[in-house]
């Protein structure tokens, strides 16, 4: 031990002097002075009190062919982002019961790092368009997206998501439009199809809009139940459902509170009655704006709450043994890192190089039949084509 300690030492001693020759070389600043970054290279620390048991899925039992697929997107969730949330749940997650792990190339079109529109629809259409795009290719022509394929099969579909449902990442997987910002004709293209649940905030968008109209009681006619509050949501059993569970985005998690899970497990249980079979996006949105605002504390909550409403789709997926579960992310925001941390306590000191998203490969994680496609390295786009696969469509 003594002896293998002090070899130790000296090739740590070697190293050192390879990486200050480096240092040298490139002009780096010295190891005593910290690194001088313009914006960024923040430390924030926080400690979580929040906690949820972690049951064990079984994936032992004998699989069918994926019938259903339940998408789970937590954006701007990196590789360190997913490990906050482990190491704040005191070292133990939904996330490690996944079966096979990949990693997504992110770029889009026009960009080495992308944004949420162009990566949302990535995923939804098979195809790299520009920062912006929703559900357009790079000449802003509509593509058909999963959803509306599926749809077009008899499938049952439905999307949730915790900012507004007409923000870049849901929209991306319903409506065409040119610019993410066009949120009101991303509230009127959800008309153009016939989903069966969303759930999620911009209520805003369907009934305060400039052209006066109100979608919700276009939606009504359309043979829709209208849910504003999590309690309504809960008290339907069948047929259609638009849930708008806030004006604007939905509050951060500290506000809001359980919402992703039975959300989640509303929505399962109410597509999961289609026998031909479901497609389901959850996305865990705010992560994304912790990073933005360089906060731990939002990072690991909004993690943590996406990793409990992934075990309600594992529990089912583990059950109906048809389900294909894949989690991912469209990018990765603030340049996370964890500088240190305590998983007995749930303290994470995480670190960033910057406000916006950055370039890294994101990871791919999937449970049940047709999971081990998902391993590998591979571009965003081929998540699409994965899935599309996993449920027998086809691309038009
Ligand atoms: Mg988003
Ligand atoms: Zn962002």
């Amino acid at each position: 031990m003594k002896l293998r300690s002090s070899a130790l030492i000296v090739l740590m001693g070697m190293l050192a002097f390879q990486v200050s020759n480096a240092q040298q070389k490139f002009n780096y600043p010295g190891k005593k002075k910290q690194p001088q970054v313009k914006q960024g290279a923040v430390t924030d620390t926080f400690t979580s009190t929040n906690y949820h048991e972690v049951k064990e899925i079984s994936s032992k039992r004998k699989r069918k062919r994926a019938k259903n697929v339940i998408l789970m997107i937590a954006d701007g969730t990196g590789s360190s982002q997913f490990f906050a949330a482990i190491a704040a749940n005191r070292n133990r997650a939904y996330l490690e019961e996944m079966e096979y792990v990949g990693f997504s190339k992110t770029r889009s079109d026009d960009n080495f790092v992308t944004d949420s529109a162009a990566g949302a629809t990535a995923l939804s259409t098979g195809e790299k368009s520009y920062n912006g795009a929703i559900g357009v290719d790079t000449d802003k022509r509509p593509v058909k997206t999963v959803l509306e394929i599926a749809e077009e099969k008899g499938l049952a579909t439905g999307l949730i998501s915790t900012s507004k449902i007409t923000h870049a990442t849901p929209a991306a997987f319903i409506a065409h439009q040119p610019n993410r910002n066009n949120y009101e004709e991303i509230a009127a293209d959800f008309l153009n199809t016939d989903i069966d649940v969303f759930i999620g905030g911009g209520r805003d968008n369907f009934n305060k809009r400039k052209d006066g109209r109100d979608l919700l009681k276009n939606l009504k006619e359309n043979g829709y139940q209208l849910a504003n509050t999590l309690e309504e949501l809960e008290a339907i059993e069948t047929g259609k459902v638009a849930s708008l569970l806030s004006e604007g985005h939905m509050p951060a998690y500290g506000k809001r509170g359980e919402m992703l899970r039975p959300a989640t497990e509303k929505a399962v249980e109410l597509l999961s009655k289609n026998k031909k079979g479901f497609f389901l996006m959850v996305e865990g949105s705010q992560v994304d704006w912790g990073g933005h605002g360089n906060n731990t504390k939002m990072i690991v909550e909004e993690v943590l709450d996406f990793d409990h409403a992934l075990g309600a789709a594992l529990e089912f997926a583990a059950k109906d043994r048809n389900t294909l579960v894949v989690v991912t992310a469209d990018h990765e925001t603030g340049g996370f890192s964890l500088n240190g941390g305590d998983m007995k306590t749930g303290k994470i000191e995480g670190r960033y190089t910057t406000t916006h998203h950055t370039g890294v490969m994101v990871p791919v994680f999937a449970f049940g039949p047709g999971a081990d496609q998902f391993s590998g390295i591979y571009e965003n786009t081929e998540i699409f084509r994965k899935i599309m696969k996993s449920l027998r469509l086809k691309k038009q």
